[in-house]
């Protein structure tokens, strides 16, 4: 009999008729011949108010006991599913993360999943049971009740629909699918019938809330199909699969960080081992950074910028200021009123000028770009936070978006032409551990034969980044990596850029003429050197992904020039004449990570 997860939202719980309708949904499953299990989570908005209520009793409530008050939220609302389900006739249980044997570590409120234990969930059900199953919520090895945090049901489901094997993950909820950025903030999006993992697991880093980031990483992990669809309605959502909507799209979505903080260490000594001390302080923290940016500046002093979420500024800075004198900085700054705009896309990686074209968008909207980073599938800029929607929507419709493209696939044709089956055998051997969330890196690879320019005294204002990159576009130069520091001490900043390495005479005479046009200071380069890409899943929420790397170059006394996370890599630009050394020092750092 075929095993089906149906998870349901807050809001497709929030009142006693939405649960009876949720109670409804999952019974009409079981009559038509699935095993179901729903997981569910707090009732509407009840996960805020128990953080409200927290935060009436104490400043800084300690992690653990705030752990164990928001779980009550999943936990009233499974037994009220249960009864409803109850009160239509069918039969139906409610387990708590504990009782699931959801077994995770004990970083409460961002606790990792390590184990499910599905024999109790497997029994229930030959007893003709619904299982209906608390999300968000876990206990660790001393019985501690854990949360996965905000948005986390979404990662239990998908997680309970990999252990066991389930046939389909349905999310439900107040939206009927996955579309181009969100609609609450765009009408003029669009549904997609279909997105992939690698792109979905971008966005939902960047700030598309309508999936747990970490859910997708399970996903792509054991290759669970997912559905998110409405809760109120019966038509067909969004399919998460591994397979991509077009072919020849270069964006297929956008999303928005609205609450970003910027973090500036000011004039530190530009040797090795300084973004190690610097990062390895705030990975303790598990706190992911994004946009991670260094520039060289005058006197072999750097500034090192990068972006958190903002409601982890606090605990960043403090991590910062611990080691502030360790690694000679002379300061610390911090920008608590900005946003980061995202555009994502398998396609970009092998089309030209796809950067140009988001800087372009930005500037006609008058949106000043306070930093850029760029990985292989995803270009983010740093905006002031008033103009943040504005932003988002200069840049959806500067891809435009909200036009189907012409290659665009619906999930039927898309199955009808592969093989979608996953590799049972291989899930199955992924699956036998006690790490579910670990860490998995599929490759840690190089690319020679490049070459850095880098523009100083960068004018920071409107439409610089969209002239520099319209005039290299237009000489037919392909740019890979692009990072624009942040450097408001000088009103003015640095962008790099990587390119061929036989491309560069052509780069630097564009260069030194966008650097006369602009005024900028001048313009440097390196040749030489080599793209290291360490690949894998969810490399960015697994903050020690960057401590290990940092740590392992430093200790080789290797500098790094250049650094691009993503979810799906992390890019560093060393010195040609260390690439082996560094490959053959990263493969034995991340041997018990790499499949
Ligand atoms: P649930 O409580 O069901 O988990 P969430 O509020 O977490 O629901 O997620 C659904 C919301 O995600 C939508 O109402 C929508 O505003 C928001 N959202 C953000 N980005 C997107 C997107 N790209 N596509 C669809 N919804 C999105
Ligand atoms: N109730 C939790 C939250 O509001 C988990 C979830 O809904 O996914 O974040
Ligand atoms: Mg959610």
């Amino acid at each position: 009999m075929s095993l089906i997860v149906q998870k349901f939202g807050g809001t497709s719980v929030a009142d006693t008729e939405k649960i009876r309708a949720a109670a409804r949904r999952a019974i009409r499953a079981q009559q038509q011949g699935h095993r179901v299990v729903m997981v569910v989570s707090a009732m509407g908005k009840q996960t805020d108010v128990l953080l409200e209520l927290a935060a009436g009793v104490c400043e800084r409530p300690p992690a653990r006991e705030m752990d164990m008050l928001l779980s009550t939220g999943e936990q009233t609302s499974v037994a009220l599913v249960a009864m409803a389900i109850h009160d239509l006739g069918a039969k139906a249980i409610s387990l708590t993360g504990g009782q699931i044997g959801m077994k995770t570590d004990n970083s409460f409120s961002k606790a990792r999943i390590r184990s499910i234990d599905t024999v109790r969930i497997e029994r229930l059900l030959d007893e003709g049971n619904i299982v209906v199953a608390a999300g968000f919520q876990g206990i660790d090895d001393d019985l501690n009740i854990t949360t996965l945090g905000r948005g986390g049901s979404d990662t239990t489901a998908v997680a309970l629909a990999a252990v066991l094997g389930a046939d389909a993950c349905e999310i439900n909820t107040d939206v009927d699918g996955v579309y181009t950025t969100d609609p609450r903030i765009l009408p003029e999006a669009r549904r997609v019938d279909v997105i992939s993992y690698d792109e979905m697991l971008e966005l939902a880093s960047l700030g598309a809330g309508v999936m747990h980031s970490r859910s997708i990483e399970f996903a792509k992990k054991f290759s669970v199909p997912i559905h998110v669809r409405s809760s109120f309605g019966d038509r067909d959502g969004t399919m998460i699969v591994a397979q991509a909507e077009s072919e020849s799209a270069a964006v297929s979505g956008a999303a928005l960080t609205k609450d970003e903080a910027r973090v500036t260490v000011l004039g530190v000594p530009d040797v090795p081992g300084i973004s190690r001390t610097i990062f390895a302080a705030i990975a303790a923290q598990k706190i992911a950074v994004d946009m991670v940016v260094q520039n060289v500046g005058e006197e072999g002093k750097a500034d090192v910028s990068f972006t958190v979420a903002g409601n982890e500024l606090a605990s960043t800075l403090a991590a910062v200021q611990s080691i502030v004198d360790q690694v000679g900085a002379s300061g610390v700054t911090h920008d608590s009123k900005v946003s980061k705009v995202s555009v994502v896309g398998l396609g970009m990686a092998k089309q030209k000028a796809v950067a140009a074209k988001m800087f372009r968008a930005l500037a006609d909207a008058g949106v000043n770009i306070h930093m850029i980073t760029t990985s292989e599938i995803k270009i983010s800029a740093l905006v002031p936070r008033d103009q943040a929607t504005q932003a988002l929507r200069a840049v959806h419709e500067g891809f435009a978006l909200h036009e189907r493209p012409a290659d665009a696939k619906t999930w039927n044709e898309i199955k009808a032409e592969t093989n979608v089956e996953a590799d049972v055998n291989d899930v199955v051997s992924r699956l036998q551990n006690d790490a579910l969330e670990a860490l998995t890196l599929t490759d840690i690879a190089v690319v020679g034969g490049q070459a850095r320019v880098t523009l100083d005294g960068v004018p920071d204002r409107v439409g610089v980044a969209a002239d520099m990159f319209d005039e290299i576009g237009r000489a037919g130069i392909f740019v890979d990596m692009i990072v624009q520091g942040y450097d408001g001490e000088h009103g003015s900043t640095s962008v790099s850029f990587t390119i061929d390495e036989a491309e560069l005479e052509d780069a630097l005479k564009v260069a030194k003429e966008i650097c006369d046009k602009h005024a900028m200071r001048n313009v440097r380069s390196a040749k030489g050197i080599t793209k290291l890409s360490v690949s894998g899943i969810g490399l960015r929420s697994h903050t020690q992904v960057g401590t290990v790397l940092f740590d392992q170059l430093a200790t080789a006394d290797i500098n790094v020039e250049m650094i691009a996370t993503s979810e799906l890599q992390v890019n560093v630009v060393i010195d040609s004449t260390k690439a082996n050394q560094a490959t053959e020092r990263l493969k034995t750092a991340f041997a018990d990570a790499l499949s």
